[in-house]
């Protein structure tokens, strides 16, 4: 029989220990399926955050940064390793709340890095609590009636922040919602793992994930959610091209 599937090599055989309908196995995936294609796995190091992801489940070599900064251990990981594909996987808390200043100033220097930003509205390992990413009346345990705009601000757009400084090169926000998306997402990461390689600026690729644990329903509500909700303020595309700002 014609085998049509195989599991990603790069991806350890180990069960996982995120939680049913957690989207994080999704982009895990993704990745390393992408890694496998460009035969990059004795050459990759991933930089990883604070938050519920664990990269130790990747077959390559990885570094754990103190929370918000894996943009400032690329750095020096990809200083000291040039011909490496470099990247860093972080949740929205770490990115767009603790690191920021780390990922908008490595796009300034034009780092020639990837960041996987993996957002899903919550500081989901720490309790569950707001995020940049938690949308307008959406509950967590520190907006305990909803996001509210007058209390809380409005939510961060990272993407598009990122796209907006100059040394950023290929910037792009694909969901983890459907088939379809998971596809289109996939396309992504592999254009900013190209352009790493082939010595462009800083890449990155924003993905849409869910929290059926910290949002308290199931994991199907939790895909529909992410579809109907928050595409709907987060829109999926690419946003920066080498063209230019789409
Ligand atoms: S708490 Fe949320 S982000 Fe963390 S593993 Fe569970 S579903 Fe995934």
């Amino acid at each position: 029989m014609e085998k049509v599937y195989e599991r990603s090599s790069t991806l350890m055989n180990i069960p996982m220990h995120y939680c049913p309908g957690c989207t994080h196995g999704n982009a895990h995936k993704l990745i390393a399926e992408v890694i496998d294609e460009m035969d990059l796995k004795g050459k990759t190091i991933g930089v990883s955050g604070i938050g519920c992801s664990f990269l130790s489940y990747f077959d390559i070599d990885v570094v754990g940064a103190p929370h918000g900064r894996p943009p400032a251990t690329a750095t020096g990981v990809k200083a000291a390793n040039p011909d490496s594909f470099v990247f860093t996987y972080q949740g929205d808390g770490d990115c767009s709340a603790i690191g920021i200043a780390e990922a908008l100033h490595a796009a300034g220097r034009g780092e020639k890095f990837t960041t996987f930003m993996v957002a899903n509205g919550v500081f989901a390992m720490t309790g569950g609590q707001k995020s940049p990413y938690t949308l307008v009346g959406d509950r967590t345990t520190t907006t305990q009636d909803g996001r509210d705009i007058e209390r809380d601000g409005h939510p961060m757009k990272m993407a598009e922040l990122v796209a907006q400084v100059p040394g950023a090169y290929y910037v792009a926000r694909g969901s983890l919602s459907s088939p379809k998306n998971i596809a289109k997402s996939k396309e992504y990461i592999r254009k900013a793992m190209k352009y790493q390689m082939d010595g462009k600026g800083y890449t990155f690729v924003e993905l849409l994930s869910t929290c059926p644990t910290n949002w308290g329903i199931s994991p199907v509500e939790s895909l529909k959610k992410v579809d109907e909700e928050i595409e709907a303020y987060y829109p999926l595309g690419e946003i920066l091209t080498p063209e230019g700002v789409a």
